[in-house]
């Protein structure tokens, strides 16, 4: 979606920079909770065809939770969703050729599904499309943020297309929405911690003999967690973590060498893999801004936290954060008002560092090789598949719910 620039002198809207998966599902939640306009700043076209390509909407597929199923139900775009989607009905967890192992089904749980994995480049065009379709959400792409001043009542922010015009308009609450190293995050003065784990994640699509009958498995494995999840037409997005040469080494194999690791790493029991499609990695750095909330500013997603892809937990735990944000503050005539934004921050602090913890220690927890406490993590997932009332609790949190 490439619009010009007109240059009109709009005030009073929320402005949201980079139009990712945070901020573009947030500008479509900030109308649906009566805000009477948005804008939204991306620097990379969005295209407006089927598949954009942005570092947000790019080849990787997300598991999005019950949860965040519900919430793009509340916008009206999740039957559209579904068309291109695969539904997640069991979750099989287990350490490399160990005994522990637990399934989390949704029957179990009396839940349609557990969640559901989409490819980016359709979800991208799901809230690309629903944007696209509201005259009252203005988006400047490509263009960006080149400067901000703080005002008594919000910031005036001068934004630039690449075609050179030049925009300047008066915001009551900015948000920060431009991923893991976000210029606006700095901008507001606020800090971020980094924490390089030296492992990266190798991405790709797999097509299966078999079908997998929605099946998602999670593989804690010597070198780091490995997930395989279902996608239509029998393929699995496969995300395979593990230390940066030993993802040089994934990246530099020929098919046959990468699907042969594959399968030794993934074992029995999994339908056989037939091909795979081109491999991309990502290099996993933790990072968490020194605050979500400044006077007339957020931030969010990447921009406020990213996690280990672990247990695909990123994102939906952001569309938690984006429901509140948009309900606290849609309606309100000063959306950026600081008592308003500490609150909402408040109230996500103990999902926010649950999340945080279970995605920093899970695969610590799986790497380590003492016998004694190897044992103790195969009774701990046996224990989760013979209770079902731990289980209930472990997956209700995992859906998001
Ligand atoms: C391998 C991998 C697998 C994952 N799988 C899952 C999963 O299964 N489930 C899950 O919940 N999460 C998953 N995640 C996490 C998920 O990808 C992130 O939570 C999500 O990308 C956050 O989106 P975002 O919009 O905040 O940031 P980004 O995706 O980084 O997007 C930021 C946007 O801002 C734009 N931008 C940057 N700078 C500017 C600027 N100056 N001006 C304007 N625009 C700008 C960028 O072009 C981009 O469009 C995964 C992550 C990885 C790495």
């Amino acid at each position: 979606m490439t619009l010009p620039f007109d240059n009109p002198r709009v005030s009073g809207a929320p402005l949201i920079i980079g139009g990712g998966m945070a901020g573009a599902l947030l500008a479509l939640l900030l109308r649906h909770h009566g805000a009477p306009a948005v804008t939204l700043v991306e620097s990379h076209a969005l295209g407006g065809g089927e598949a954009p390509d942005t570092p947000s909407f790019d080849a990787r597929s997300t598991a999005l939770s019950a949860g965040s199923l519900a919430v793009l139900a509340e916008l009206g775009l999740l039957d559209t969703l579904l068309e291109r989607a695969a539904a997640i009905g069991t979750v099989h967890v287990s350490r490399q050729q160990r005994l522990g192992l637990t399934r989390i089904r949704a029957a179990e749980q009396g839940v349609a599904r557990l969640g559901a994995v989409v490819e980016n480049r359709w979800f991208g065009h799901v809230l690309l499309s629903a944007l696209g379709r509201d005259p009252a959400i203005r988006v400047r792409a490509p263009a960006r943020l080149s400067g901000i001043t703080r005002t008594v009542d919000g910031y005036t922010a001068t934004l630039e297309s690449d075609a050179g015009a030049s925009e300047t308009l008066h915001t009551p609450l900015l948000i920060a929405a431009d991923g893991a190293h976000s210029q606006t995050r700095e901008w507001l003065g606020i800090g971020a911690r980094h924490r390089d784990l030296g492992h990266d994640a190798v991405i790709a699509n797999l097509a299966l003999a078999t079908p997998h009958q929605g099946i998602a498995y999670e593989r804690f494995l010597d070198d780091g967690p490995l997930a395989l999840l279902p996608l239509p037409d029998q393929r699995f997005a496969l995300v395979w973590t593990g230390p940066r040469e030993q993802a040089d080494a994934w990246m530099a194999m020929d098919e046959g060498a990468f699907l042969a690791a594959l399968r030794q790493r993934v074992g029995a029991g999994v339908p056989a893999l037939t091909r795979v499609g081109e491999r991309q990695r990502y290099p996993l750095v933790l990072t968490e801004a020194c605050a979500q909330a400044v006077p007339f500013a957020a931030v969010v997603g990447n921009a406020a936290h990213t996690l280990h892809p672990v247990a695909g937990q990123g994102f939906n735990l952001t569309v938690r954060d984006l429901a509140l944000l948009a309900e606290r503050v849609g309606g309100q005539p000063d959306p950026g008002r600081l008592s308003r934004l500490q609150h909402w921050t408040a109230e996500r602090q103990r999902d926010q560092a649950l999340i945080h913890r279970a995605s920093h220690w899970l695969p610590e927890w799986f790497r380590v090789r003492q016998p004694l406490f190897a044992h103790s993590r195969q009774l701990g997932l046996l224990a989760l598949d013979l209770a079902p009332s731990l289980r209930k609790g472990f997956a209700r949190r995992a859906m998001g719910l």
